[in-house]
């Protein structure tokens, strides 16, 4: 006797195929589990679906038209290859969670659920199969009863752990750098851990490797008495078998703490109690291609869907998460989020006090005024260090003839060719098209080409110079080194790097954003910011956000060190030629509240983000006007649902990138006042113009992006 089951493998959306395949099986298999299939000449893993949602079929009957490669029929059905058996089914929450982000961000559930599964899982055969799980039953490892002795906690801290244990959240963990919000994760993973010993607790950090603190911290904190393989990793830098031992440790409920990038909103956790989201606000937790899903976004609704404590954390809370936990007033209901605030620092260290360098009273073309260099000359004699702060890698975002006003464009962007000293490139950071720097001007001939603008190689090079004659309080000259994404191309060398600046090696650290975050670096007394006035008038409406927790992360790395801040008071310096601009006030303040409040008030007027919703299609081809034709055939064909469900549909513009690699590159904003409404248009309207696309031959690329980040 044969069953039907339904199965979903990876399929793009409108790949032609139906989102849910038919197969015949010998036995019943539960929804969730894990299958091989054959699909034409190839076999390959999918998922055991539940075909009955209307929302799943839809779509595959739409596009199961008529030039549909016909394998699955309803009366040839193929018998699935094997079964991945051995473990439990994933169960019906993860189903759910697939499921609605799949709908949720337009993609087909295929693509979702299998790019939520470890590669390795596709390639092993079932012999191979069966050996991989008989070795991870038995690394399970014995428990032993040793508890560690976590630090009492301050008032704060017992305050807001007492309120996460008493309401149902989400919750928004408002608390300054150092105010101890990691430790409140350790407590509450504790607590629901002393209440239920299966508990699962799936904590998500932005980028992995620039926390290497926090893995070692939770480790500390649970192996002695969960047992050393009670934490585990999950982000894109483990080898594909450490990716499917970890998974498979979360999946069958023997790791209780799952530390991860955004990824890890996918997670198998058959027991998940709690959800941390910490930097809550970090922009990589959208996932920028595919399915451009946000896992901050995802893990309220994980939360909800499994009934789990979400606590969401920073010290600048996205504007979204900071509405969403307003206050109720007179006159507005209070919004979802429960806000929590810990302002203090753990030990009352003082936040930094911030200086702004006014630059329009420095002489022409300074790089490093005269007060910054004395305070920095006087803080590295003491041995404290210094982080210089500069969002721009190479040496010179532009190499310039002064003669006849050649520019290092990228010939196949419109960008700049960024010149890179170390190695005598000019690198394009968009195509990565590289050349070496030609030896004299390639237009006119003249010799006297000049960097124009400065990137932090320069920053390195010119602080060495300027700081040439100082000396540590060993009497060795000093040590400047620089971090960012040319820094730490090797595997293990930000890791490296990063030792490097904790063991005190490193005198003055010159980098990005990268030295920005989560580093516990204890003897950094002074962090500058060079010029970072670019954000303030930034087209992105989101960049003056972003600039503000920026600089108060950077902020938060100084003064960590309650003792050294006593001798020598921490600092942190802002050179701009905007001094008195809203958001230096609010940080010399350290009042996020303030910034929020001003950001909010003008996005309320513009009815932007989080006041309105947005979408956004991309489109790319050869030829700007095939991208915007395409877009504007597709606004057309939603003209009358749009009108109807009261959405705006703007006409389709370039992108500030406009060119990539010599593809032309278009978008066309979707915006409306309810997010329902938003939803509602997509799904009938997306299925709609997917057709256009065999009309528009020249489309080479295009995608939805729901809930943009970057327009
Ligand atoms: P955040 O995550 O908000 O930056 P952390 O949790 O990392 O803050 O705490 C900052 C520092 O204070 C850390 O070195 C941490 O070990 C210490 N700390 C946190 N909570 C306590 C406490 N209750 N008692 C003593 N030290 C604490
Ligand atoms: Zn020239
Ligand atoms: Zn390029």
């Amino acid at each position: 006797m044969s069953h039907l089951v339904s199965v979903i493998v990876h399929t793009p959306a409108h790949s032609g195929l139906a989102d849910v395949l038919s197969y015949e099986s010998a036995e019943i298999l539960p929804i969730g589990t894990l299958v091989r299939v054959p699909l034409g000449k190839r076999e390959l893993l999918g998922v055991v679906w539940d075909a009955s949602p209307a929302s799943d079929n839809a779509i595959a009957e739409k596009q199961n038209g008529s030039d549909t490669p016909s394998s699955n029929t309803a009366l040839t059905l193929r018998p699935i290859s094997s079964v991945l058996g051995g473990i439990a089914p994933l169960n019906t929450h993860w189903c759910d969670l697939v499921r609605f982000a799949a709908h949720y961000y337009q993609r087909s559930v295929g693509e979702v659920a299998l790019a939520a599964l470890p590669n390795q899982l596709r390639e092993l055969s079932a012999e191979q199969w069966t050996r991989r799980l008989t070795r991870q039953s038995k690394a399970a490892e014995p428990v032993s009863p040793k508890i560690f002795a976590a630090p009492a906690s301050t008032p704060e801290q017992a305050q807001v752990l007492q309120n996460i244990a008493t309401h149902k959240g989400p919750f928004l963990l408002y608390g300054n750098t150092g105010s101890g919000k990691t430790e409140v994760y350790l407590r509450a993973a504790q607590s629901q851990l002393a209440k239920d010993a299966s508990a699962q607790i799936l904590v998500m950090v932005p980028e992995i490797n620039l926390t290497p603190q926090l893995e070692s911290r939770f480790r500390e904190r649970f192996a002695p008495q969960w047992g050393d393989d009670c934490v585990v990793a999950m982000h894109s830098n483990l080898t594909p078998a450490q990716r499917l031992k970890n998974w498979l440790a979360a999946h069958n409920g023997q790791a209780r703490i799952v530390l991860g990038t955004r990824m890890a909103v996918f997670a198998s956790m058959p027991h998940l109690q709690l959800i941390v989201v910490d930097e809550e606000h970090d922009p990589s937790y959208k996932q920028q291609e595919g399915a451009r899903y946000s896992a901050r976004d995802l893990a309220i609704y994980r939360g909800q869907l499994e009934n789990a404590k979400v606590i969401l954390g920073s010290a600048t809370p996205s504007l979204e998460s900071w509405h969403h936990s307003r206050p109720a007033t007179g006159t507005t209901q209070a919004g979802r989020y429960m806000r929590l605030h810990m302002p203090s620092r753990v030990g009352d260290g003082a936040l930094p006090f911030v200086r702004r360098v006014d630059m329009n009273h420095q002489p022409k073309k300074t790089v490093f005024s005269s007060q910054l260099l004395d305070a920095m000359r006087e803080r590295v004699t003491r041995g404290e260090q210094i982080l210089v702060l500069l969002n721009r890698r190479g040496y010179a975002p532009v190499l310039h003839c002064p003669d006849c006003d050649w520019k290092s464009q990228c010939p196949h962007c419109s960008a700049f060719r960024v010149f890179h000293k170390l190695d005598r490139t000019l690198r394009c950071h968009h195509c990565s098209f590289t050349q070496s720097v030609p030896r004299a001007c390639p237009a006119c001939g003249n010799a006297d080409i000049q960097p124009l603008g400065r990137g932090t190689e320069q920053l390195e090079e010119h602080l060495g110079e300027l700081l040439s004659d100082v000396r540590r309080a060993d009497g060795e000259p000093l040590c400047i080194s620089r971090i960012d994404a040319d820094s730490t191309r090797l595997k293990g060398e930000l890791e490296r790097q990063l030792a490097e600046v904790h063991a005190g090696a490193v005198d003055v650290l010159v980098g990005t954003q990268m030295i920005a975050k989560g580093h516990d670096f204890r003897r950094v007394s002074l962090v500058a910011a060079m010029n970072p006035d670019g954000a303030l008038f930034s087209s992105d409406f989101r960049a003056p956000e972003r600039l503000f927790s920026l600089l108060m992360q950077a902020a938060g790395r100084a003064g960590r060190d309650t003792q050294m801040q006593r001798i020598s008071p921490c600092e942190m310096w802002v050179q701009t030629f905007h001094p008195q601009h809203p958001l230096f006030e609010a940080l010399k303040q350290h009042d996020y509240p303030a910034f929020a409040a001003q950001q909010l008030g003008e996005r309320q007027q513009a009815q932007l983000p989080p006041f309105s919703f947005q979408a956004l299609v991309r489109a790319e081809a050869r030829d700007q006007t095939a991208a915007q034709t395409f877009l504007n055939a597709m606004r057309d064909a939603g003209a009358g649902l749009a009108e109807s469900l009261q959405i705006d549909i703007y006409p389709a513009v370039p992108m500030a990138m406009q060119r990539v690699a010599n593809i032309e590159r278009a978008q066309m904003l979707i915006e409306c006042q309810s997010r329902k409404a938003l939803q509602q248009f997509l799904s009938i309207w997306h299925p709609q113009v997917h057709a256009l696309r065999a009309e528009h031959r020249q489309i080479i690329r295009w995608a939805i992006d729901v809930d943009p980040l970057a327009i």
